[in-house]
């Protein structure tokens, strides 16, 4: 089949090189004429001039970003069959739709309110009362275009900081651990779950992610399954969807969601029979999905910025190389690495190692 993906960074060709191996031929369509990781064939088309072309070398559509002009997204679905449906993106791109969608759904958040002036984000923080999260409603990622706010003295500042036209100011959640669930819906509407990672941020950006999570209270795995099974089937959704969560320590309290492979699902390319590249493939070309579990215990470390020494990550016998060819920037993710153990012991001692080597990575202070 021949597959169009919107977007052409690394997950687009993430996905590409674990579908090239079904046999499939892959497209990748950059409409902010910013193509920077991808495979295949590359059209990175800023003024729209190659948009029909594109169009006519593939049968089905997907994507790999979720901030793409949905007027284009809903155009080219008139054309040919966009998966996942186009309006996940819409519930994405807006945290006051993706919010009013948690809530139909009875997934708990924290609580919050949208301001759409220095002053409403003011008494937003007076009605909250301890420290916010103020967020901007549309196009954040990488903890881009937020702010925390310790009192109300502190929102007009946080305003101009944002400089958006709608904000929403959330809780700030004493969280336990973050967590992210990661599941594929195939077109036959079969529902499958890879098991929960633990997520560690550094700076906004998502630096580890260790999978199977561990210690996970009773009944955890199955209220996060739970959820993302609601937001699938309500949005008739065919693909992989991302949930991230923060365990309370009581609970769990969804963040939010990406419609497409995500960071924290990287694991699986060396920790489960299945990848997410591999089972987003599957699904949007109407194939059966693909075993999620997981065969050891795993942690992907995000290479930020810089890589260091190469060889010296590779001499490790037990590191998974992922470079996306991206040319290197401060806070720019140029690439991963795998690490698997036979141990939650074991991978700590792995990871850790692996961290020491990596210019400008947090030590890993991660215990099984
Ligand atoms: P992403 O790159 O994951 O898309 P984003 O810019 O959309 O990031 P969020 O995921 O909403 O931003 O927030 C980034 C991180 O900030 C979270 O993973 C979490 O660590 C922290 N954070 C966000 N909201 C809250 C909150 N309400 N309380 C406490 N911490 C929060
Ligand atoms: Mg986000
Ligand atoms: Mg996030």
């Amino acid at each position: 089949m021949k597959i169009g993906i919107l977007g052409a960074g690394q997950l687009g060709r993430m996905l590409a090189l674990d579908g090239f191996r079904l046999g499939h031929d892959f497209s990748l369509y950059d409409p902010n004429g910013k193509a920077s990781a991808g495979v295949g064939t590359i059209y990175n088309d800023p003024d729209g001039l190659v948009l029909d072309i594109f169009l006519r070398q593939v049968d089905t559509i997907t994507y790999e970003f979720e901030h793409l002009p949905l007027e284009l997204v809903n155009q080219i679905a008139r054309q040919k069959p966009v998966h996942p449906v186009p309006r996940a993106l819409e519930v994405c791109q807006n945290r006051r739709h993706e919010k009013a969608l948690f809530s139909e759904l009875g997934i708990p958040t924290a609580a919050y309110h949208i301001a759409t002036s220095a002053e409403e984000l003011r008494e937003a923080v007076e009605r909250l009362d301890g420290p916010v999260v103020a967020k901007s409603v549309t196009e954040g990622y990488d903890g881009k275009g937020q702010a925390v706010i310790e009192s109300p003295e502190d929102a007009a500042g946080a305003w101009d900081a944002i400089g958006h036209s709608e904000v929403v100011a959330e809780q700030f959640v004493d969280f336990k651990r973050e967590v992210s669930i990661v599941a594929v819906r195939g077109s036959d509407d079969e529902i499958a779950f890879y098991p929960l990672a633990e997520n560690i941020h550094h700076e906004g950006i998502l630096r580890f992610s260790i999978a199977p999570a561990q210690k996970l209270a009773p009944g955890l795995e199955e209220e996060a399954q739970r959820m993302i099974r609601a937001l699938m089937n309500e949005l008739g959704y065919v693909g992989v969807l991302a949930l991230e969560l923060f365990d309370t320590g009581d609970g769990l309290m969804a963040n939010e969601m990406a419609p497409r492979v995500h960071n924290s699902g990287h694991w699986t390319q060396n920790g489960a029979t299945t990848s997410q590249f591999e089972n987003h493939i599957r699904a949007v070309s109407g194939l059966p999905l693909g075993d999620t579990s997981a065969f050891a215990p795993t942690c992907m470390i995000n290479v930020i910025g810089e890589t260091g020494p190469v060889e010296k990550l590779l001499e490790l016998p037990y590191t998974h190389l992922h470079l996306y060819g991206k040319s290197p920037k401060p806070g720019r993710k140029i690439g991963h690495i795998n690490i698997r153990a036979d141990s939650p012991e074991e991978l700590r001692w792995r990871a850790m190692n692996t961290a020491s080597l990596l210019p400008g990575c947090p030590d890993f202070e991660w215990r099984p």
